[in-house]
């Protein structure tokens, strides 16, 4: 069905044709008439099946009608992170180049002032990250009681970052008469409950099942050991290996990974630039940049970082680690075989990894091969000298009982201590505390946000942080240098760990 078809406004469509796009893709097809309609709609689809123009597009359509007044936008956008609701703009300026629409966008990390003018001025679309919206409504800079069109894009991913309740307090601020527009590419518990709750008799729309694998995805399981050194050489035999490799998606769990993950490859000569929470927004758009025009043709990223982000045609991903959430995974691969076009996804799996393995199959609903030759049972042992770091680690005890910080280990045993932490938080507060860490939160959207929008202590009204122990301990400087492929990223133990010890025998 071509896109004139669905009833959308010619300026719209201009735009449309200009922007190179052919035919809807199915969520788009199904999803405009209704919205069009001014139906509620619900639409599952996995990540990059199009779903920001399965919005945008009708919504500037409907937009023609009426004028924004100050202070009152007309329609708003929840997006869960800063990239997500730039793209989201970048998408209404690309289709909105016929219209005369003020567009809009809150975010953490950008100046308070010049937001503020701008919804002074009046806005049509407002784009938001939760936190940064309420902050503003709080302030009383910002009504949402004009809000025709309401939107909550990624729903599973606000889910992931603990933007629940900010979600349902905006939608007990938005009038009761507004059209809502809900995406999510998994359907949890959670997201139905607040379907349920604020949806009003939705149109449901599935562009293929929920959890479901693009099938243009060739997905590979590859066996390694578990030490870091090991995954790391794992990793740059299958970059290596892989002949149609264009550009790929380096996938870790921990922001610290991404960091050491990063580095290890640029000093073995890769293009390579990573996305982390804990970059600065230049930064990011920086590597993002890289990425898309090529000039770097690896990507480092943690999930949060790199959720829904529009990179298009990526043609392998590989996870370092093989995720601890199984919808992440789904995430993940959805990266690649975007838009028909065939992709490879890689997960790297040690001997502690078949719990994690196994829910991941579990929710796609099948097996995953393994990599011709490839097993966990054919593994060689890892190498002694991670014994030796252990004890190493044991003889370092002297910090510990000062209380001051354990030493973190880089053996297996670290992956144990802090599977469920939040990824993004595993680098600020150094294994300080982790029982007072919620599984399955992470925030790094809005890391400038007010206190009053943290989500995690609006929640839980959590007791005060411990004070948070310095990311390097001030003794410590980032050592040179290691050759490359050394047992590995030794900057997080206090130098004196680092030390040769002599072990008495007996
Ligand atoms: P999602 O939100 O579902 O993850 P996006 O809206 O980010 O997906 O779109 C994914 C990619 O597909 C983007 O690069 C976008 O430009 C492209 N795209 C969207 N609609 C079409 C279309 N009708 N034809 C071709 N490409 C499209
Ligand atoms: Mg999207």
């Amino acid at each position: 069905m071509p896109f004139n078809e669905l009833g959308l406004s010619d300026k719209v469509l201009s735009a449309v044709a200009d922007a190179g796009y052919t035919e809807p893709t199915p969520i788009q097809a199904q999803a405009i008439p209704h919205v069009l309609a001014r139906r509620d709609v619900l639409g599952l689809a996995q990540t990059g099946t199009g779903k920001t123009a399965a919005f945008t597009l009708p919504m500037l359509t409907l937009l023609e009608q009426g004028r924004a007044r100050a202070r009152m936008p007309r329609t708003l956008i929840l997006e869960p992170t800063r990239e997500l609701a730039a793209q989201v703009e970048e998408n209404f300026v690309k289709y909105g180049k016929n219209h005369k629409l003020n567009v809009a966008l809150l975010i953490g990390g950008v100046s308070f002032g010049d937001q503020d003018a701008k919804l002074l001025r009046g806005v049509d679309v407002l784009i938001a990250t939760p936190g940064r919206l309420l902050d503003h409504v709080e302030r009383g800079r910002l009504l949402l009681s004009g809000i025709e069109i309401l939107v909550i894009d990624e729903a599973d991913r606000m889910l992931d970052m603990g933007f629940i309740p900010d979600i349902e307090r905006v939608c007990k601020l938005v009038p009761f008469t507004r059209q809502t527009l809900f995406f999510s590419a998994t359907m949890p518990p959670e997201i139905q409950r607040l379907v349920s709750q604020f949806l009003s008799n939705p149109v449901q729309i599935e562009a293929s099942r929920p959890s479901s694998t693009a099938s243009t995805i060739t997905q590979l399981l590859v066996a390694s050991g578990k030490e870091d050194y090991e995954k790391r050489e794992t990793l740059r035999t299958l970059i290596n290996g892989s002949e149609n490799l264009q550009n790929g998606i380096i996938f870790c769990n921990r922001k610290r990974d991404v960091a050491v993950v990063h580095k290890s490859l640029q000093r073995h000569g890769f293009k390579v630039v990573a996305l982390h929470g804990d970059m600065d927004q230049r930064s990011r758009m920086q590597a993002l940049d890289a990425f898309r025009t090529g000039e770097a043709n690896l990507l480092v990223a943690s999930d949060v970082a790199a959720r829904g982000l529009d990179i298009p045609a990526v043609s392998h991903v590989f996870n370092y680690d093989t995720p601890h959430h199984a919808e992440d995974y789904v995430h993940r691969i959805g990266r690649t075989g975007r838009a028909g076009r065939a992709g490879v996804a890689y997960t790297i799996v040690t001997p502690s990894d078949s719990k994690s393995l196994a829910a991941i199959e579990k929710l796609i609903g099948r097996a995953i091969d393994w990599k011709e030759g490839s097993s966990l049972d054919t593994l060689p042992a890892s190498e002694p000298r991670s014994r030796g770091g252990r004890d190493k680690e044991k003889r370092g005890g002297r910090e510990e009982r000062r209380g001051a910080r354990p030493a973190r280990r880089r053996d297996g045993a670290e992956r144990v201590a802090v599977v469920d932490e939040p990824e993004e938080a595993v680098v600020a507060a150094p294994a300080a505390v982790p029982a007072a860490k919620p599984a399955r939160r992470r925030k790094d959207a809005e890391p400038s946000q007010g206190t009053t929008a943290n989500p995690r202590e609006r929640k839980e009204k959590a007791p005060p942080a411990p004070p948070r122990a310095p990311v390097t301990p001030l003794t410590h400087r980032r050592s040179e240098r290691a050759p490359v492929d050394e047992p590995a990223d030794t900057s997080h133990l206090p130098a004196f760990l680092l030390r040769p010890v002599k072990i008495k025998a007996g």
